[in-house]
């Protein structure tokens, strides 16, 4: 649920967030596809509250529904398992609800997880160590994703750097000793590490040029302006984890509540700590092909689509 200028953004956004979602589970080897719902709020608008809250979420609901199950929605940007709940009166077709209801719960905390996996492998590369202890990490975003991520680094020892437009988020990151910044200064710090935790599209060509990082791994979709980016990253010795393949956590987690077994935290874990091989993977085939990591993924993404569509054939 997020604010658009007009429809049209929003289409787009919804269109982007879909493909991500798609070479998400693909490269994740999930045997899902790719899907994503957007509600639109008309600028200038304030989220809903209350029983207006409650109407448009009914409503999400019902389109959900009428799509037969070809599409499952669940948390994102702007809801929370809570706003899950209220759709499923609407609709069977909600993952991610309360775990005391065998639902896989908020994927918030496992794509956190798996952003770190994804980091650990990225830090690897670039400074021959996985290790987090001591290094400098700057958050973007402390949000359901970036502030448990944060929580994570603290925890592992990192030095951060904090930011969020809204000012609310600065009592975690006093909490966690992280020195807090405006969003712009802390995309563009001095750090060994980004971590893009808010909206899409700050990697552009404008920042790229600016940034002081040598590692980026973030948990927000589509990270990248435009995928030509991932060259200038490259070029720059920049190691960026597609954000596709960092963010998978929080779908990999909801994925478990389809396998046969039911959902299960410790298989969960297990799962989505596999997002370390998935990223090693990516990183090998890029380096020895020499393509950019974003197009190594793809390739990835791509080779698992064809099989599954020819194993359906
Ligand atoms: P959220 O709404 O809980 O948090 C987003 C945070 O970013 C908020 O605190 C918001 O104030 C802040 N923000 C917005 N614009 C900003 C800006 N320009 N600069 C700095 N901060 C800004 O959302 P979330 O669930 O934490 O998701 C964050 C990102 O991760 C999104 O791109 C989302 O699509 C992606 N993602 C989330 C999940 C998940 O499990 N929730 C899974 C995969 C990907």
């Amino acid at each position: 649920m997020w604010t658009y200028a007009d429809s049209r953004a929003a289409i787009r956004d919804a269109l982007r967030l879909s493909r991500a979602m798609t070479f998400k589970s693909a490269v994740a080897g999930l045997p899902l596809g790719g899907g994503k719902g957007v509600i639109m709020l008309p600028a200038g608008h304030a989220p809903p509250a209350g029983d207006d809250r409650r109407d448009v979420l009914l409503d999400f609901g019902d389109t959900v529904g009428s799509l037969g199950g070809a599409y499952v929605t669940a948390e994102d940007v702007g809801t929370s398992d809570r706003d899950m709940a209220v759709i499923a009166e609407a609709t069977d077709h909600v993952a991610g609800l309360a775990v005391e209801t065998g639902s896989s719960g908020d994927p918030s905390p496992w794509t956190a997880l798996g952003v770190q996996c994804a980091m650990e492998v990225a830090c690897e590369r670039a400074f021959g160590s996985a290790s987090l202890a001591g290094r400098s990490v700057a958050v973007v975003g402390l949000g359901r994703v970036g502030g448990k991520l944060a929580r994570l680094l603290a925890e592992e020892g990192a030095t951060l750097v904090a930011a969020d437009v809204d000012e609310g988020k600065r009592a975690l990151a006093d909490e966690l000793g992280a020195r807090w910044t405006d969003p712009d200064s802390a995309l563009t710090a001095d750090v060994d590490v980004l971590a893009p935790c808010a909206l899409g599209g700050v990697l552009d060509d404008d920042t790229v040029p600016e940034l002081k990082c040598r590692v980026i791994a973030g948990a927000a979709n589509n990270q990248l302006a435009a995928d030509a980016i991932a060259v200038q990253l490259a070029d720059r010795g920049i190691v960026w984890a597609p954000d596709f393949v960092a963010n998978a956590g929080g779908i990999i987690n909801i994925a478990v509540e389809f396998e046969d077994a039911g959902y299960d935290a410790a298989r969960a874990e297990e799962r989505v700590r596999g997002v370390s091989d998935t990223t090693r993977a990516v990183f090998d085939h890029a380096e020895a092909t020499g393509a950019t990591t974003l197009a190594a993924a793809m390739e990835i993404a791509r080779r698992r689509l064809a099989e599954a569509g020819a194993a359906a054939a």
